[in-house]
């Protein structure tokens, strides 16, 4: 199973920054290194021995799915938070150094682990705030997540399709995004990955509008931006179509966007700095007087969660790995106007890269 050979690289990761234990309590981290899905949990990591620290809610949860991810862990239950028991047993067991994750943990938190430490016999200095290890180990997916991603971009692409037929003047945004809602759990989605955004006519131009009561235009661009969670992991895709005929300068943005998008997607590969995938969509929108428009990065890694590493911003300096999958979303709003924005999710592979959410045309759609 691959939960094994996650906890293994974890505990590598660990030691190479000179702590010799680990505890982590970030929800998707659990999950990624146990299968464990409760909301409340927390894995100690020392050696090759780990445990799963949860609450009598999910003792029967937490035992089938640590072993249907191949087991390996010992799930203990307890009234108590599942951080300070995990900290207790890893200072009992005598690790030297244990490291938390300072940007997943509160000042409350740290303190009811500190005082568990100094219980359990560990002298100052005992936990050690490191960065996001098994985030960054997340990044990038092994075969089985791999898979489970494509599955999901998969369904996003059929949930678009079959949604197209509801775009129609005066359908309010919010009853789009019902219809794509109720078609993903129908289709065997958990939920949706993030509130779906439907915006119609001017605005478009609101990159993260919600949608709302208002009705989509009679003539004018509409934006869904969705993705679902199939198997624990998230989908994420942009289309902007158009209702009604469009005017010359709308189609000359729409293409100046897909050519972003298109140019940003052929600079994704293996050993190409994520800086350098936002400067190929920024100088296509610079050149096209757009750059100014394009007011977020271009995209950002996804996996059990929807925003995760790598970041695919202007003068990143991080290198894209075969197994890493990363959004491409160039974005123009023009306030007072419209705005559009196309989005994929693309698959850094050892020869270059695939895109995930191919399946839905991409060139202006006129409905
Ligand atoms: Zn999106
Ligand atoms: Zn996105």
């Amino acid at each position: 199973m691959h939960e094994r050979d996650r906890r293994k690289r974890a505990v590598a990761a660990a030691a190479a920054v000179g702590v010799d234990a680990l505890v982590v309590t970030h929800g998707p981290d659990v999950r990624y290194l146990c299968g464990f899905t409760g909301s409340s949990g927390a894995v100690a990591l020392a050696g090759t021995r780990g445990v799963l620290f949860t609450d009598g809610r999910y003792t029967t949860q937490a035992r089938s799915e640590v072993a249907e991810a191949g087991g390996g862990v010992r799930v203990a239950i307890d009234k108590r938070p599942p951080a300070v028991r995990a900290v207790e047993w890893l200072a009992k067991v005598g690790v030297a150094r244990c490291g938390f994750d300072g940007g997943q943990t509160t000042v409350v938190s740290l303190e009811a682990m500190r005082k568990a430490a100094k219980a359990g016999g560990a002298g100052r200095g005992w936990l050690v705030p490191t960065d996001s290890l098994v985030a960054e180990l997340r990044q990038v997916k092994d075969g089985d997540e791999i898979g489970r991603m494509q599955r999901a971009a998969a369904l996003g692409c059929r949930l678009f399709e079959g949604v197209l037929g509801e775009l129609k003047a005066r359908v309010p945004e919010a009853e789009v995004a019902a219809r794509l809602e109720f078609a993903a759990r129908m289709a065997g989605a958990e939920g949706m990955s993030f509130e779906t955004i439907v915006t119609g006519g001017q605005r478009t131009a609101l990159p993260h509008g919600r949608a709302g009561g208002t009705k989509l235009p009679k003539r004018g661009f509409v934006t869904l931006d969705f993705g679902v969670l199939l198997e624990g992991y998230c989908s994420d895709m942009t289309r902007t179509v158009h209702l009604g005929k469009a005017s010359d300068r709308e189609r000359d943005v729409y293409h100046s966007v897909l050519e972003a998008q298109v140019a940003a997607v052929a600079a994704v590969g293996p050993g190409v700095r994520c800086g350098d995938v936002d400067e190929a969509a920024r100088s296509v929108l610079r050149r096209a007087k757009l750059a100014k428009a394009f007011s977020h990065s271009t995209g950002h890694g996804v996996g059990l969660e929807i925003h995760e590493g790598p970041r695919v911003a202007a003068g990143q300096e991080q290198v894209l790995e075969p197994g890493m999958v990363i959004t491409i979303e160039p974005g123009v709003y023009l306030a007072g106007e419209f705005g559009i924005r196309i989005e994929d999710m693309v698959l850094v592979t050892a020869e270059g890269a695939e895109v995930l959410t191919a399946a839905s045309c991409k060139a202006l759609m006129q409905l």
